[in-house]
Parts: C-alpha cells; sequence; structure tokens
C-alpha cells in the first residue's frame, strides 16, 4: 500500500470532539466509506498482508468492524465471522465480558463459528485500549482458533491498547 494511500486516509478520518460523551474524540471514518477510491485503499491494505498466507476466517467486530472484516473475507475468498455485542446473534453463543471506561460490555460469537486449529485475523476499525479485541480474541480461543493477526485502520496510541494484545501479531493502517 502506497505512503500516499494511507496518508489520503489519514487526512479523511473525522475527529469529533465529546461522542458519544466528553472527553471522547471519536474517530469518523464515514469520510473514508464516501470516497470508493479510500474505502477500496483501506480494505485492500488488510488484503494485501494475508492474501500470501490465507487465514481461514476474518473476524469483524460489530458494528463499525464488519464494514472492513466482509470486504477483506470476500476479496480473500474466506470466511466471515461476526462478534457482536450480546443479545444479536441468533444460534447457541459463547460469551465473553470486559470492563469499559465506564460499565461492562458482553461480546459472543457462536459456538460453530471457528473449528479448533483455525487460524483467523481479526479486524475492526480503531484499537482504543484493547479490550475489545482482546475479548474477541479470547472468544476465538474458546472455540480452539488461532489469532493469526489484529488489524486496525486506525490505533490510538496514548491508550496503549496494543499491551492488552501483547500475544498477538498487531497492525494498524494509521496511528495517532
Ligand atoms: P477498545 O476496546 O477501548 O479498544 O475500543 C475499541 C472499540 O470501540 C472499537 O470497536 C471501536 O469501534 C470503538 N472505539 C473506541 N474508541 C473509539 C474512538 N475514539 N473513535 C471511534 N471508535 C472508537
Amino acid at each position: 500500500m502506497s505512503a500516499t494511500a494511507i496518508a489520503e486516509i489519514k487526512a479523511a478520518i473525522r475527529d469529533i470532539p465529546n461522542f458519544p460523551k466528553p472527553p471522547v474524540v471519536f474517530k469518523d471514518i464515514t469520510p473514508v466509506l464516501q470516497q470508493p477510491k479510500l474505502f477500496r485503499a483501506a480494505v485492500d491494505v488488510f488484503v494485501d498482508r494475508h492474501s500470501a498466507q490465507k487465514p481461514n476466517a476474518i473476524v469483524g467486530i460489530d458494528a463499525r468492524g464488519f464494514i472492513f472484516a466482509g470486504a477483506v473475507a470476500y476479496q480473500l475468498g474466506v470466511a466471515f465471522v461476526p462478534v457482536r455485542k450480546k443479545g444479536k446473534l441468533p444460534y447457541k453463543t459463547i460469551e465473553e465480558s470486559y470492563d469499559l471506561e465506564y460499565g461492562r460490555e458482553t461480546l459472543s460469537m457462536h459456538i460453530d463459528a471457528v473449528k479448533p486449529g483455525e487460524r483467523v485475523v481479526i479486524v475492526d476499525d480503531v484499537l482504543a485500549t484493547g479490550g475489545t479485541a482482546a475479548t474477541a480474541a479470547k472468544l476465538v480461543e474458546q472455540l480452539g482458533g488461532k489469532v493469526a493477526e489484529c488489524d486496525f485502520l486506525i490505533e490510538l496510541k496514548f491508550l496503549a491498547g496494543a499491551a492488552k494484545l501483547a500475544k498477538y501479531q498487531v497492525f494498524s493502517a494509521v496511528s495517532y
């Protein structure tokens, strides 16, 4: 992926101060999605990393992770697995809870979404404190899967989320 494409993606990401509440500065990716060239570049940055050694599945995290993960899975020709917030998946699930800055969140995955020994790549839009991706990785491992890499469009380095993912390979296209 060219440095220009990455710079253009970074320039398109919009900061929304105090959303959904203070003091969060929300990284709004919708301007990237609105520009087909940038949306394609954002998907390709992940596809290029895994086209030589394809994983069995791309695991997308609810909800903005789905936008990229589905496209990456389609382009690689591999399975797509959704990790969703509790109560959204229709079949039997496994669940894992984790602490947020204010409160707790529970993520779930279908019990047959990953088979023992399968290699998966986890994809989300933003790596912030790392709790979400670390919990998705735990769900994959509960089913006997192996996390080959965790990929993010954006990493907020000042929140040190990569520390929670220290045992995994982590990649982010753009960082702050
Ligand atoms: P965390 O578990 O703290 O790493 O948070 C990551 C999850 O929350 C991802 O699914 C993101 O979509 C979302 N998120 C956290 N912080 C932000 C932010 N500043 N801007 C946009 N999304 C965020």
